[in-house]
């Protein structure tokens, strides 16, 4: 079947939205070809408008760990649309959403919800210097926090660096105070420690890196991450918008034992209904309006349709040998893309923490953006479009994760492996 439909919308999408999409890597221009305009999701499905059917490794970029339009999560939100789809008053969802984040999460002793990652990264930083009175914040090179100004700064050459706006419209006075470590290299931190004593309010992290493709944390680096901030009186964010119920049902912080101050959240806990989250501390978050004086608020936070989803997802989540049946798939597939690159000569990295994969056209060792930077993403984009032919839909950048739902069985493991052959043959002839 052709694409005929998804090259007509693309046009006429591409006259009224920017680009042609309402989110920038929608639009494919990382690998060539055009988006398909997708009809509908089912399982581990997406349907485009032409009617092909795709085995689905983005899914909404997260959030959807049962996969698509699961059958209780769909129940459940058609009960709770007859019941109103906003109130703008408190309802027992919240509640109930929060103490299930918290039955996964204990160290998120208070939460507070908000409608998207973006802005759960931006008020917990907002929250975390109005905590220490400081101003500046470390973030990594090839970590993303969401697009809120302050964070949306490119990462210099060298060792650490001052951060410079990624992004035109970006006020260089907005990330003035925004300072760049080198991921999985605690010596960039300790550096900026000593250069800004008693200046630095927060380090914010993805625990494990998503936004660059999937980089697991060295071992130590987050303990440092934590002592050093401990040391310092500065807080510790981990942003686990992408990471939560995803690496682990209690997402980085569980799976490595460590406790940071603050979490922000996001994707899954909405269950495919747009949700965010910042929580931790009790004695920091309470500070947040109007139980303290940082101002912080949102006219649908706490949408019952949201809260309802997220419920629904996290419910399900809790279910017994869920999660080991979603990292079993997870290893079948590597294993199977390994196999694959081994019988070719293609050199490629893999890199898998719980129901989050990439895999990194590059012969070196995955650990920080600048490694991450040595892939072959031509290479990428061949592959890409091989597997999109064969009917497997890969996140459209070499920079992005994979994720695994529990829609994918067996047999649709085995239809992927069996494409990733041919795909790799394919380059491989070239
Ligand atoms: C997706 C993501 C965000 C931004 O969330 P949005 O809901 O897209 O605003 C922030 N942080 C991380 C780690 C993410 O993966």
């Amino acid at each position: 079947m052709g694409i005929d439909k998804s090259i007509q919308l693309f046009d006429r999408a591409k006259e009224i939205l920017p680009g042609g999409v309402s989110s920038p890597v929608r639009a494919f221009r990382a690998v060539g070809g055009q988006p398909l305009f997708i009809d509908h999701g089912q399982g581990p499905y997406l349907i485009d408008v032409d009617g092909n059917r795709y085995i689905d490794y983005v899914l909404s970029w997260g959030p959807l760990v049962l996969g698509h339009a699961h059958e209780e999560v769909v129940t459940a939100l058609e009960n709770a649309l007859k019941r109103g789809t906003s109130y703008g008053a408190p309802s027992p969802l919240e509640i109930r959403l929060a103490e299930l984040v918290q039955s996964f999460m204990p160290n998120i002793e208070m939460l507070r919800f908000v409608n998207s990652g973006t802005e759960a990264t931006m008020s917990a930083l907002r929250l975390a210097r109005a905590f220490t009175k400081r101003n500046k914040i470390i973030k990594f090179e090839g970590c993303y926090h969401g697009h809120a100004d302050m964070l949306l700064v490119q990462a210099g050459s060298g060792v650490a660096t001052l951060g410079l706006p990624d992004s035109p419209g970006v006020p260089p006075a907005t990330v003035q105070d925004t300072l760049v470590a080198r991921y999985n290299d605690l010596d960039t931190v300790e550096l900026l420690f000593n250069q800004f004593p008693g200046e630095i309010a927060a380090v914010i992290i993805e625990p494990v890196a998503g936004n660059m493709g999937v980089v697991p944390p060295v071992e130590g680096f987050l303990e440092g991450l934590r002592s050093v901030t401990q040391q310092n009186e500065s807080l510790l964010i981990f942003d686990e918008v992408m990471t939560g119920f995803r690496v682990h049902p209690g997402g980085a912080q569980t799976l490595y034992d460590i406790k940071p101050d603050l979490t922000t959240l996001g994707k899954v806990i909405g269950g495919g209904l747009p949700v965010g989250a910042y929580g931790g501390r009790k004695d920091i978050m309470v500070q947040i309006a109007p139980s303290g004086s940082v101002y912080q608020a949102g006219t649908l936070s706490g949408n019952p349709l949201a809260m309802t989803a997220g419920i629904t997802t996290l419910e399900v989540l809790k279910q017994p040998a869920l999660w080991e049946k979603l990292e079993s798939a997870v290893a079948v597939l590597v294993q199977g893309v390994g196999q694959a690159a081994q019988k070719t000569g293609i050199p490629i990295q893999q890199t898998a923490v719980g129901t989050m994969f990439s895999t990194f056209f590059t012969e070196n060792e995955i650990k920080d953006w600048s490694t991450v930077k040595t892939c072959d993403t031509e290479r990428f984009g061949k592959y890409f479009q091989k597997m999109l032919e064969a009917g497997i839909y890969l996140a459209p950048s070499q920079f992005e994760a994979g994720f695994m739902s529990t829609a994918h069985d067996q047999k649709i493991i085995s239809k992927t492996i069996g494409a990733v052959d041919s795909a790799f043959q394919a380059i491989a002839r070239g």
